[in-house]
C-alpha cells in the first residue's frame, strides 16, 4: 500500500502491515485494515510467547484508535486464537493493543494522560466521545501505562 508508513503513524500501529484504509459510512469513521508483521504473529495474548495457532477465533475485530482530526478511527484485523502451554487457548497478541483491550495502546495512553490533566467527565465525554461504561475496561490499563510513562519521564529516560 502506498504511504503505508504515514498510515501506520496516523493510526498509531507499530509492527503491523497496513493493508488498506477505508471510510466506514455507517460509523462515519476511518478504518485501517492491518495485520501484525511476521515476527509479531502467533504469540500468546497474555505472555507473548510464540504458540501454535488454535483457530480463527471470532473473526475480524476492531480496536478504537486516536481520532484523525474530527473523524473517529479504528484498526481492524483478524483475531485468531493460539494455544499457549501456560495460558491455554487465548486470543493472539496484537502489537497495537493490550490483551483484552478494545482500544489501541496509543488511545489508552492519550486518554490516561488527559485523565491526569482534566476531569474524567471531560475526558470521557468531550475528548473521547465515549460513555463511562465504554471506557471502563481500558481506563485501568491506561492509567497504569501513564504511571509508567511518568516514572520514565522522571528518570529522564524518555526522549
Ligand atoms: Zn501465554
Amino acid at each position: 500500500m502506498r504511504n503505508a508508513r504515514v498510515w501506520r503513524a496516523l493510526l498509531g500501529v507499530d509492527e503491523a502491515v497496513v493493508e488498506k484504509v477505508e471510510f466506514d459510512e455507517d460509523r462515519r469513521a476511518v478504518v485501517g485494515h492491518v495485520h501484525p508483521v511476521r515476527a509479531a504473529r502467533g504469540r500468546c495474548g497474555v505472555c507473548q510467547r510464540r504458540c501454535g495457532r488454535y483457530d480463527a477465533g471470532e473473526g475480524r475485530r476492531r480496536w478504537r484508535t486516536l481520532d484523525l482530526g474530527s473523524v473517529p478511527a479504528y484498526i481492524e484485523a483478524d483475531a485468531p486464537r493460539v494455544c499457549c502451554p501456560e495460558h491455554g487457548v487465548v486470543v493472539a497478541h496484537v502489537p497495537w493493543a493490550r490483551h483484552g483491550a478494545g482500544h489501541t495502546i496509543a488511545f489508552d495512553e492519550t486518554v490516561a494522560w488527559l485523565a491526569t490533566q482534566c476531569s474524567k467527565t471531560a475526558v470521557l465525554r468531550t475528548f473521547c466521545g465515549l460513555s463511562q461504561d465504554q471506557l471502563r475496561p481500558g481506563t485501568r490499563r491506561a492509567v497504569d501505562s501513564t504511571r509508567a510513562l511518568h516514572v520514565t519521564l522522571a528518570c529522564g529516560k524518555y526522549t
